[in-house]
């Protein structure tokens, strides 16, 4: 039996067993694969076991694995620049990582080029890491309502990547501040603005996540073991 099958079942009964215990529908909860340095052969067998969504941090690996591995949607999760954009446009399904205007601009302009709207999300900065990317939490509003003119661009939600810390626990009051903000931003029914998505928890913290209200969660390690950054 395949580790990468027995991961992903082992997965996708955790996430059906909280659920169950929150009174949530496990269909809700969004996995996504998250495959940097992950070669296409191992991708295409997460997929053989249920996987629909891979997440990639960098444009150059979605870009020399896109051709390789079919029959999935493409997330980009990491730090997006802005040069980089016009590459992975028609390839993507959602953006993760929207944490500045010029950014905004950028994608909206590819778009609008291809004729389609691009889906993203707001990355917030929630613990106020120097280290990470994102908007602060109190500038999400004013952040949105800049860029929720553009129209080649739907705002779906929010993502947040919590601190590194060894007990999830730790970082269980950050997934509960993005749920209060997620459900704040959502209650004021901004035109162009649809609160769907709220992408967070990874493989050490998905748990607590969920039971914070996650409905898109990101894992690697926990699909494909340790990664390997030699090659
Ligand atoms: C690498 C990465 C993940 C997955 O991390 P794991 O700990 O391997 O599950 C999730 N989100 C982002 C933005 C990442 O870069």
């Amino acid at each position: 039996m395949s580790y990468i099958k027995d991961n992903i079942m082992d997965i996708a009964k955790e996430i059906e067993e909280i659920c169950h215990r929150m009174g949530r529908d496990p269909k809700e909860v969004q996995l996504i694969a998250v495959t940097k340095t992950i070669d296409a052969e191992r991708i295409r067998e997460a997929i053989v076991h249920g996987i629909t969504d891979v997440g990639e941090n960098k444009v150059q690996e979605i870009l020399s694995k896109y051709d390789d591995v079919k029959n999935v949607r493409w997330h980009m999760i990491g730090h997006l620049q802005t040069n980089k954009v016009k590459y992975i446009i028609d390839k993507v399904q959602l953006i993760h990582s929207l944490d500045r205007f010029h950014l905004a601009e950028e994608i909206n302009k590819r778009a609008k080029q291809i004729n389609r709207i691009m889906d993203v999300l707001v990355q917030v900065n929630i613990a106020q890491e120097e280290t990470k990317f994102g908007i602060d939490a109190k500038d999400v509003y004013g952040f949105i309502d800049q860029i929720r003119g553009l129209e080649h661009i739907r705002i779906q939600g929010l993502m947040a990547m919590a601190p590194f810390v060894e007990d999830p626990e730790e970082v269980r009051i950050y997934f509960r501040k993005m749920k209060q903000l997620f459900d704040e931003i959502k209650g004021r029914n901004m035109p162009g603005v649809e609160m769907k998505y709220l992408s967070m928890g990874m493989t050490n913290d998905y748990k607590v996540a969920i039971e914070e209200g996650s409905n898109m969660i990101r894992i690697g390690t926990g699909i494909f073991g340790k990664r390997n950054y030699q090659k």
